[in-house]
């Protein structure tokens, strides 16, 4: 088969699904090498076999014989375990697709920039718990890095790549998630099911928990300043609640530029698969006059204290992105499991933030270090709170 080489980490989650939904549409334009997992064996057998993929990894290494099971008289190969994922990343393709949700995405991504692939990246908590590792590698091997996270793909089409220094400014939208108008009472009592009820988006667990925070904003600008290297001084966010605009550049001069688009993941994956070309959607149009109003507030950072938490984070640099990243993926599988409620998410990030502070953090054994402290910090502050 003919075609770019592609390799989707975390094929089976919501980026991944809609990966492998435009890559149908494009026949020949692109060949999967390989494609990965973490538990879900039928899902990842399916789109193995849909793609005729090379390899086939999944992380739990329980699944291996139902997986080679569900592949068997196809010449994809299969392997299970937390290398075996690793290997996806490694394996020879120019173009790495990382969706995988967490710090779980590093050891993958980091193969896939140590070989100079491309990357198109979606998970943003590698970026926020190791970007100067993940951007020292890039350099080192040339890896390109294009973001897929529809706010840094809005941004990396309207920055000035070849003049950084005449951009003022640096916006995200945010929507505001599901309880934008919640008062914190009833936000105290938010369920699972509320927080992942998503007013524009549909998307993975986490993420959803995320940007009911707003922790997912504050990842963002971290996300941002490791992409764009503006400084926290030059990033800002806005609330937009219907996320048409998904994000801006203001320049020195006052004007603004935008990219807005239909709120539909697959814009920017796309993007990010083709560029520097562009290739059809079947997104919906962008109709202005049918939307009629588009409305932007300031963040409440009283109610959502984890965007606090993360711009703190981001100025205090070091340890403290890698930490916020830790501690918030331990609290929101505590909120899933209905161990703490949804308010104790960004106290128990706090509380983490204030134990173990922030120290320099150089190379990826410090990072590994300092991820694994805060995540057995976080489960002991966990135990604390548990209801
Ligand atoms: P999902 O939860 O839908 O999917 C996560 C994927 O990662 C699945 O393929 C899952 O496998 C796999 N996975 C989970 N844990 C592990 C692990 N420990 N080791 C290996 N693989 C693992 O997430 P999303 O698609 O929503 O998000 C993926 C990333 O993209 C996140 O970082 C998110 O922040 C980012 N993102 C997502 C957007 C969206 O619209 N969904 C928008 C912008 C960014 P399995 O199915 O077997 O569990
Ligand atoms: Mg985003």
């Amino acid at each position: 088969m003919s075609g770019v080489s592609l390799t989707i980490l975390g094929a089976t989650g919501s980026v991944g699904s809609q990966t492998l939904d435009l890559i149908a549409r494009h026949p020949g334009r692109w060949r999967v090498e390989a494609l990965t997992a973490n538990s879900d064996v039928d899902g990842l057998a399916a789109a193995a076999r849909a793609t005729g993929a090379r390899y086939a990894a999944i992380g739990d290494a329980r699944a291996y014989g139902a997986l080679k099971a569900a592949l068997a008289g196809t010449g994809t190969e299969v392997a299970a375990g937390a290398d075996a994922v690793r290997e996806a990343g490694a394996r020879e393709a120019e173009i790495v697709l990382t969706a995988i949700v967490g710090a779980a995405g590093l050891a993958p991504t980091l193969a896939a920039v140590a070989r100079g692939a491309r990357l198109a990246i979606a998970n943003k908590e590698t970026l926020v718990c190791a970007g100067p590792v993940v951007r020292a590698a890039a350099r080192a091997s040339g890896s390109v890095l294009l973001p897929v996270d529809s706010e840094h793909n809005a941004i990396f089409q309207v920055f000035d790549h070849a003049a950084p220094q005449r951009v003022r400014k640096v916006v995200l939208t945010a929507s505001g998630g599901p309880f934008r108008q919640w008062d914190r009472a009833a936000m105290g009592q938010a369920s699972v099911k509320d927080a992942c009820n998503h007013p524009v988006w549909s998307m993975g667990a986490k993420i959803s928990i995320d940007s009911a925070t707003l922790m997912n904003k504050g990842l963002e600008l971290i996300e941002a300043e490791q992409l764009f290297d503006v400084g926290p001084d030059r990033l800002d966010v806005i609330v937009h609640p219907q996320s048409v605009v998904h994000s801006m550049v203001e320049y020195v001069d006052g004007s603004v530029l935008a990219q807005m688009g239909t709120p539909d993941m697959r814009i920017p994956i796309a993007y990010a698969l083709a560029w520097p070309e562009r290739v059809e959607t079947p997104c919906a149009r962008l109709d202005l006059a049918a939307i009629g109003n588009l409305s932007f507030e300031a963040p409440d950072l009283e109610r959502f204290p984890a965007l606090a938490l993360a711009w703190a984070a981001l100025r205090a640099g070091g340890s403290a992105p890698c930490i916020l990243n830790a501690a918030n993926e331990v609290a929101v599988a505590a909120f899933i499991a209905g161990q703490v409620g949804f308010l104790d998410i960004a106290d128990i990030v706090a509380a983490v933030l204030d134990r173990l502070g922030s120290a320099p953090l150089e190379g990826l054994e410090a990072v590994l270090a300092a991820d694994s402290a805060a995540r057995r910090t976080t489960e002991a502050v966990v135990k604390e709170r548990a209801r």
